[in-house]
């Protein structure tokens, strides 16, 4: 039993003991308050311009999932230009057999959606990720490249980790590795390669038939032992009928919770197989948008959601999905595509800021082949760990930057 007033007193010491903690860091970072001078030139900032890049990164191996493989990340790179000559930097990763965008469409996008931005007041998320609204049903990842920059912005104005811009203490956190779909025997020998890495947790892609399936999560669940986590992600790739087979014999394996065993319009389908389901469902292709989290809960269609950047449309949507799921009490977790450290840091800062994001899965750079990122997250045993740095504190490599295109 604890009283009101020891419940009083320990949580004043909790929250002294970061007062004293988080100043000693800021100052030793010689990351303090933005002083008068600093705060006056960056009232009424604008956008001048905006560098748009078409930026190609190779991967080590194609990457296979249930609905399609991929073989590189052709992304996009947006640097937001200000008047005070602070930049914003932002990444849009698309995955055509997910989100229907391709680099092409993209760069279109971006180059329509910095006509409306120029002149703007960058601080000003709400209303400008706001007007950008109607671009998420067909750009969402390019609606999520400018969203981030922004937040880079205002971070950088603030001089706060944008993670505690948004109230966020949670610097450091787990990532899973995934594995990509292959033989029951090669995914589980790379399994094993990831736990020998440092990871924890491992994701196992299956999706495809679903005996075979069973055979990939036993296999995976032996070669690393009891104690490592086992998620799985079908990726749309069973039916109804095929999902709870599948799920009830995957039971013995102790599997954390399977992300979208069906297709991913169905809410019904995606309800029938939670009900049936010893295994936790976490819908992911269901959930693009914070509407869509809200049909979610609404439907009781799933455990958990799996929130990405690419599909929200950047950190302000991702932490709507969060909070309408938390009212619902669904946890949440943050995925990604196959974006850079860039992407990915701001995906972590994401699930930095928010108490109902649970889970991680940001490995989407484990299997580029270079990584041209200055700073930003780091991955260390499995652990992800943020930079005290204002804003995203993550650029990319100028050598690199000067090998890119300028759209
Ligand atoms: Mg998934």
């Amino acid at each position: 039993m604890i009283t009101r007033k020891d419940f009083l007193k320990t949580l004043g010491w909790g929250l002294a003991g970061w007062q004293a903690v988080g100043a000693k860091g800021l100052a030793a970072s010689g990351r303090l308050m933005p002083d008068a001078e600093k705060r006056a030139r960056y009232r009424g900032l604008k956008i001048t311009g905006v560098d748009i890049h078409p930026m190609d990164l190779a991967i080590k191996e194609p990457f296979k999932i249930a609905v399609g493989t991929i073989t590189a990340a052709n992304d996009i790179l947006v640097r937001v230009r200000t008047d005070a000559g602070l930049i914003g930097i932002g990444e849009a990763c698309p995955a055509p057999p997910i989100t229907g965008e391709t680099q092409a469409s993209c760069l279109a996008v971006a180059r329509d959606i910095r006509t409306i931005i120029v002149g703007r007041d960058p601080t000003a998320i709400e209303s400008l990720v706001g007007s950008l609204g109607p671009f998420l049903h067909t750009a969402p990842s390019v609606v999520a490249a400018y969203d981030m920059a922004l937040y880079d912005l205002v971070g950088q104005m603030a001089g706060l980790p944008v993670f505690r811009l948004l109230g966020g203490d949670k610097a450091s956190f787990e990532t899973d590795r995934t594995v990509s779909l292959a033989p029951a025997a090669a995914m589980a020998a790379k399994a094993k390669a990831f736990l020998d890495r440092g990871f924890r947790t491992i994701k196992v892609k299956v999706g495809q038939d679903p005996a075979e399936d069973i055979d990939r999560v036993a296999a995976v669940r032996d070669a690393v032992g009891p104690e490592a986590k086992i998620r799985i992600d079908a990726n749309q790739g069973w039916s109804v009928p095929q999902a709870v087979w599948a799920l009830r014999r995957m039971e013995p394996f102790r599997v954390q919770f399977a992300e979208q065993p069906v297709v991913a319009w169905d809410l019904a389908g995606l309800k029938a197989v939670k009900d049936e389901s010893p295994i936790p469902v976490m819908a992911d292709e269901a959930c693009f948008r914070p509407d869509d989290a809200l049909k979610l809960v609404k439907a009781e269609a799933c455990h958990y959601i799996n929130i990405k950047l690419m599909k929200a449309g950047g950190i302000f949507n991702s932490v709507k999905i969060s909070h309408v799921a938390e009212s619902a009490n669904v946890a949440c977790m943050v995925g990604c595509m196959n974006e850079s450290r860039i992407a990915l840091t701001a995906a972590a800062h994401a699930v930095a800021s928010q108490r109902n994001i649970v889970f991680a899965d940001l490995d989407g750079n484990e299997e580029h082949v270079a990584d041209p990122v200055v700073d930003g997250m780091a991955v260390r045993d499995g652990m992800i760990l943020l930079p005290e740095k204002p804003g995203l504190g993550v650029d990319i490599d100028p050598a690199f930057l000067k090998t890119l295109p300028k759209v």
